[in-house]
């Protein structure tokens, strides 16, 4: 296959020199693994303090991470990015939040951008929110662990059931795919089983509703066949957005402090092979299956290019979507884009200090995924090498 994620000319099309230059500078600081926890720390405190750094944040990491403060200003971004061909998925990027009016606020805004969907359909095929977005994370483990609610808590649980029916309801109506994000496995088996439901009543004609397998789970393949083979009992098709997960240390560390066993791969490696089976498994499927492989892993993508030719797919077969993050792996992406795949960046927004965990999340993660942040660098600098010589 030929390796297309090299062409750094339309992979870096959108960015200005100054822009490169901009996100060369970033790479360089994120690389440095104790720069990153002390910015990390000052940022928290600055915040914290009210010390006036919201530009410069906003002026370096969240302007490369993040669409805008608001859904309003990511249209820019969005527009952008579409006249590239590649699409945007807005993210309202807000976490840790604990109080109804909140969560009130998540599924409002949820719904937001599901009505921003349906007026730009292929610039925003698809809308996005997490589980503990509409309600607190101490009830979906509760429920996970099969103990029972006091009569408030299950007051409250049947409203966290209403506000996804809302959303669900709400992307089902107005046509607009819908994903919902995987967080921690002890509160996931309750969010499963409630997105569940909403693809049984919404994936009757087409997956509408997706869900999230986090590949680097060991027992997340076999979760995902037997979840087809409901689906094609009761008549429904599965939508999933496959991933290998994002919070490996923290469930390494809750598996070893309460000694039971981890729920996650051995090793990179395992998780790599557990990823390319699930990706292959719904590929294979798709009659009844629809497949967002949200993932910056090049050589997983090349896998799914070169099965979709196999399996002769239309690069732009609306069952079959690539995604990745906005600020990251732009030469995945535009690439991608460029020879007509479906690809849509995870477009994150909100108030600059609302974004900090986000944005200090994805600082670490390329801090500890080293290859990909030495990729990165090293492609901007080959496009500001050729852009010279050009
Ligand atoms: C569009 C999009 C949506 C996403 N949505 C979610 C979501 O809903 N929930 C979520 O949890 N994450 C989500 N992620 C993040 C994702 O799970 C990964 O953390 C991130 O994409 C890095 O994985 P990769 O496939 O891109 O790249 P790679 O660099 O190939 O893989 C890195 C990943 O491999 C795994 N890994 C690394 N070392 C080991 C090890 N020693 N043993 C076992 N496994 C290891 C980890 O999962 C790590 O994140 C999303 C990512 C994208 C692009």
């Amino acid at each position: 296959m030929e390796k297309i994620f090299n062409n750094t000319e339309v992979a870096f099309i959108l960015k200005n020199n100054k822009e490169l230059k901009r996100a060369h500078f970033l790479f360089k600081m994120i690389s440095n693994r104790a720069l990153v926890k002390i910015g990390s720390s000052l940022a928290n405190f600055a915040i914290k303090t009210h010390l006036p750094v919201q530009g410069l944040i906003r002026a370096t990491v969240f302007d490369h991470f993040c669409g805008g403060i608001s859904e309003n200003d990511c249209l820019k971004v969005v527009d952008r990015m579409y006249s590239k061909g590649v699409s945007s998925v807005l993210d309202y990027s807000v976490e840790g939040k604990e109080t109804e009016e909140q969560f009130d606020a998540a599924l409002n805004m949820t719904l937001k951008t599901i009505a921003f969907a349906k007026d730009r359909h292929q610039a925003i095929p698809f809308a996005v929110f997490k589980p503990t977005g509409f309600g607190r994370f101490f009830l979906f483990e509760k429920k996970g662990e099969k103990l029972p609610f006091t009569k408030s808590e299950q007051q409250e649980w049947d409203r966290i059931l209403e506000r996804f029916e809302i959303a669900c309801k709400d992307a089902f109506d107005k046509d607009v795919y819908l994903l919902i994000d995987a967080e921690h496995s002890w509160m996931q088996d309750a969010a499963d089983e409630v997105v569940l439901e909403m693809m049984r009543k919404y994936n009757k004609e087409k997956a509408i509703i997706f869900n999230t397998v986090q590949m680097y789970r060991w027992d997340r393949l076999e979760f995902l066949k037997k979840l087809h083979e409901t689906a094609k009992n009761e008549g429904f098709h599965v939508g999933l957005k496959v991933v290998r997960g994002a919070y490996m240390e923290i469930e390494r560390s809750r598996a070893l402090e309460g000694s039971y066993t981890s729920p996650i791969c051995v090793d990179k490696a395992a998780t790599d092979i557990n990823f390319d089976a699930a990706v292959t498994y719904m590929l294979e499927n798709l009659d009844t299956m629809a497949l967002f492989a949200g993932t910056h892993n090049e050589s997983s993508s090349y896998m799914l290019m070169e099965l979709m030719t196999k399996h002769n797919i239309r690069h732009n077969d609306t069952r079959m979507w690539f995604g990745q993050l906005y600020g990251m792996s732009d030469n995945i992406s535009y690439n991608l884009a460029d020879h007509d795949y479906n690809v849509a960046k995870y477009l994150p927004f909100g108030p600059v200090n609302e974004v900090m965990p986000y944005l200090i999340r994805r600082a670490e993660e390329n801090t500890s995924v080293a290859g990909q942040t030495n990729r990165e660098l090293s492609l901007i600098e080959t496009e500001i090498k050729r852009r010279k010589n050009a």
